[in-house]
């Protein structure tokens, strides 16, 4: 949550935990609706908002998730019944895997 202590607030800083990094995500979402337009927030407005949010999230998670749960995976082994596919979409370990490959 973003309600963090008064002496918490400041944007200039590195976020060290979740609730400064929500604090300053919902610093940069009042400035675009709020500060960023002439006119009040609309409903486009809104949903730019939610859609930049969402595309963002998706991003991190192709960007920066997935390759570590790939890394993890490798490490530390299978937890499906269905292997990884290689680049060709071939079932890396036909042996054990029950994708039917
Ligand atoms: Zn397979």
């Amino acid at each position: 949550m973003p309600y963090i202590p008064q002496k918490r607030r400041d944007t200039e800083h590195t976020p060290e935990t979740p609730g400064d990094l929500h604090y300053d995500v919902s610093q940069l979402v009042d400035k675009y609706l709020y500060h960023g337009s002439e006119v009040p927030p609309n409903y486009q407005r809104f949903n730019d908002v939610m859609g930049v949010l969402a595309c963002a999230q998706a991003e991190i998670y192709r960007r920066l998730v997935a390759p570590y749960e790939d890394e993890k995976l490798l490490e530390n082994g299978e937890v499906y019944s269905v292997s990884q596919a290689d680049e060709l979409g071939q079932c890396l370990d036909p042996t054990t895997c029950r994708c039917g490959q």
